[in-house]
């Protein structure tokens, strides 16, 4: 690992210039992080710590859990598979095994994602959760903490994604509610629920598709829908609706592309709005990049709903016992609730920062494509609304971006890398640590 470490104790920027941590946990080592330091050990961390690799810089990586890619591996459901055909989910300079088959299964991801860790050598820091990281205006680098350990670097990469935290809403008489309330991160099958009456509330792909799950488990399950929303089918003329889009983007203009895909779609699966899935005024596409709501890509949920074995309810108003009451008046039992709520980002939990990131909702503040960089070297990967490619992009801008400066830092860096090996931690030396670490900034 490409750090120097040593005793909080001995530490210069401890002793001379940095004041004490406003934050309350207190780090009891000081780690001085050479090449960028990257947060999040998912697709888009190993993605930006490849192409940086690639380019002859080297990274750390912090992950909070004890794993690559977290979110895969223990926050989602058993029959997931990629929604986008595999070749728009492929990490920048490894595409996936050519026998893996379009839509590849969530182990498949996951074991293209081990072996891409392992090709570029990719070893994270796990158990390592970020609580805090702030760039500090008087050395000219960025603080940032765990519970044990404090990082100082030039280059910060936020890659902790925009999955990070489960949206849970509030309903009224919540707490009286007879039966199970799960998110979907903790949904793993139908298995549990079998004969029993399961009420999902939100119609994203993940609630659409934890219907068709519990389908095939014997149970009996309706959906919530709140606001209008675009489902189209996942393929169109044998190819995906996605690569479709993609392409004719490049020809027509957004509006005309979305009159196209609404056409197809409402000759292949009809007026979703009979079933009550009304389609909003926008189109998909321009929906997609104004707000970046994601469409709903159909595979066979809507087959059910028509045939009647998912009943769809408009917003839930109160709930009490095991009855639920929607905004229409009508009242139903329900054994289980799933919450197909979705996520938001947890940057603004523990990064202060006010040049990228929006307070809000944890993500960059500027339109996509702009926002991977920030000040001070701070940069962010994988929350463009766009998935996987994305990242793919964004990790590619980024080493691009830092590569440069890091060449032209190499010499210090190194020297300092040299001298914490051989060196013996000498008042003197600790002064010419703290001068080079200084120099690098300028
Ligand atoms: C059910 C589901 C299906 C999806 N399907 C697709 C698809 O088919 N195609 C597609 O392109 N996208 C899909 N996505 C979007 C998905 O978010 C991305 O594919 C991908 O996981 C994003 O990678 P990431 O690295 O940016 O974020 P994540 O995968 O969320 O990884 C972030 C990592 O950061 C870690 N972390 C978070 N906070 C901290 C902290 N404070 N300190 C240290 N570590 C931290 C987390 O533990 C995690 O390992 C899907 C998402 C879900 C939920």
């Amino acid at each position: 690992m490409e750090e120097v470490e040593f005793k909080k104790l001995h530490d210069p920027y401890q002793q001379s210039n940095m004041t004490p941590s406003t934050n309350t946990h207190t780090p009891s080592h000081f780690v001085r992080v050479l090449g960028p330091l990257i947060v999040g050990a998912g697709p888009s961390g190993l993605a930006a710590a490849a192409c940086l690799k690639n380019q002859g810089v080297p990274a750390m990586i912090l992950e909070q859990a004890n794993c690559i890619a977290s979110l895969w591996q223990f926050r989602t459901y058993d029959r997931l598979r990629l929604h986008l055909p595999k070749q728009f989910c492929q990490l920048p300079l490894m595409p996936f095994p050519i026998d893996f088959p379009t839509y590849p299964t969530k182990e498949q991801f996951l074991s293209y994602l081990e072996s891409y860790a392992k090709n570029f050598n990719l070893k994270p820091v796990f158990n390592a959760t970020v609580v805090s990281a702030e760039f500090d205006g008087r050395c000219g680098l960025w603080r940032v903490k765990t519970k044990i350990n404090e990082y100082v670097c030039k280059w910060l990469i936020i890659a902790t994604g925009e999955n990070a935290s489960e949206v849970v809403p509030r309903f009224e008489g919540m707490s009286e509610f007879n039966g199970p309330i799960v998110h979907t991160s903790s949904y793993k099958s139908g298995e549990c629920f079998e004969h029993k009456s399961v009420l999902v509330v939100g119609c994203g792909n993940s609630g659409m598709e934890v219907c068709l799950d519990l389908c095939n488990y014997n149970t009996f399950p309706s959906l919530v829908v709140r606001d209008s929303l675009h489902v189209l089918p996942q393929e169109m003329f044998g190819i995906s609706t996605f690569g479709l889009s993609m392409w004719l983007l490049k020809w027509f203009p957004v509006r005309i592309v979305d009159q196209f895909l609404l056409f197809v779609s409402r000759i292949m699966i009809g007026d979703t709005g009979r079933v009550g899935l009304s389609r909003p005024k926008l189109g998909p596409l321009e929906m997609k990049s104004i707000y970046g709501k994601t469409p709903v890509l159909d595979i066979g949920t809507l087959a059910k709903i028509r045939s009647g074995d998912i009943k769809v309810y408009p917003k839930i108003k109160k709930l009490a016992c095991n009855i639920v009451e929607f905004v229409d008046g009508r009242m139903e039992k329900f054994d289980a609730i799933i919450l197909a709520t979705g996520y938001r980002s947890n940057v603004p939990t523990w990064l202060k920062d006010k040049s990228l990131f929006s307070k809000k909702e944890g993500l960059p503040m500027k339109k996509f494509l702009e926002g991977w960089k920030g000040e001070h070297g701070l940069y962010a990967v994988g929350f463009t609304k766009r998935g996987l490619l994305g990242t793919s992009i964004e990790a590619t801008k980024v080493a691009e971006d830092i590569a440069p400066q890091w060449n032209s830092n190499r010499r210090v860096a190194l020297w300092i890398y040299v001298n914490d090996w051989i060196g013996v931690y000498s008042n003197l030396r600790q002064k010419q640590l703290l001068m080079c670490a200084r120099q690098m900034d300028e």
